[in-house]
């Protein structure tokens, strides 16, 4: 095999590494995606939950006033009733002291429960409106996670096809060039990078003048002296 035939199976390689981080780039941003809205969803759901259960808390204080207050009127009928029998004057007195003190409570029972009713309208509104957030945000979401997961789907396939691709390649390299390439993939994230401004995009290290002509040149073999990644040109297409 020769040096150029080398650089040009080694140039193919760093098209494929390009596209394969590319496309392993944007599978992890939607899955990044995905967790960052399931948890977004989460804290909706629970605000609504959280409303939902502070308007339970109100109806229940208002049905419990409410109990409360049948209790005082059925007290109140009573002493009323046991009043129109009674001619002992400290009898009529203690009747009559027990009846202002019921009706005191059941004014105080009307105005808590007046109270705790526009307590109730007020969280059952908040209630709402946290539904309405919470199934707003589902739906707002649900139509972009669908996108990224079927763009996900079919990027996953691409790698597939890009490691195809890649196996073909490396078994086209001489034994020596192979264990190179194959022990920098296993280390680095390419193997073989391009060279911008005579510099390696791997690791930024810039490169002696000849050696930058070489790899422009692509008719010799050049690896980076700082990370021992190749070097090629980047594409001319
Ligand atoms: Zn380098």
């Amino acid at each position: 095999l020769d040096q150029q035939t080398l650089v040009t199976i080694l140039t193919e390689i760093a098209e494929l590494e390009e596209l394969k981080m590319q496309a392993a780039h944007t599978v992890d941003q939607n899955a990044a995606f995905t967790r960052k809205m399931a948890e977004l969803q989460a804290e909706y759901d629970e605000d609504a939950e959280t409303a939902a259960g502070q308007e339970q808390n109100k109806a229940r204080d208002l049905r419990s006033f409410e109990r409360e207050m049948e209790t005082v009127e059925y007290q109140l009928e009573d002493r009323r009733e046991k009043m129109i029998g009674v001619t002992d004057r400290r009898q009529h007195q203690a009747l009559k002291k027990e009846i202002a003190a019921l009706e005191l409570r059941l004014q105080e029972l009307e105005e808590s429960a007046m109270a705790c009713l526009a307590d109730e309208e007020k969280e059952g509104h908040r209630a709402d409106q946290a539904r309405r957030e919470r199934d707003e945000q589902r739906e707002r979401t649900a139509g972009e996670k669908e996108d990224r997961d079927q763009q996900s789907a079919a990027l996953q396939e691409r790698l597939a096809h890009i490691d195809t691709d890649l196996h073909r390649l490396l078994s086209m390299l001489p034994p020596l060039e192979r264990k190179h390439v194959e022990r920098l993939m296993e280390k680095l994230d390419r193997a073989v990078v391009t060279l911008q401004n005579g510099a390696c995009t791997g690791c930024f290290h810039q490169l002696p003048t000849q050696e930058a002509i070489n790899v422009g040149k692509g008719r010799m073999v050049v690896r980076c002296p700082s990370c021992r990644r190749y070097l090629v040109h980047a594409s001319w297409k």
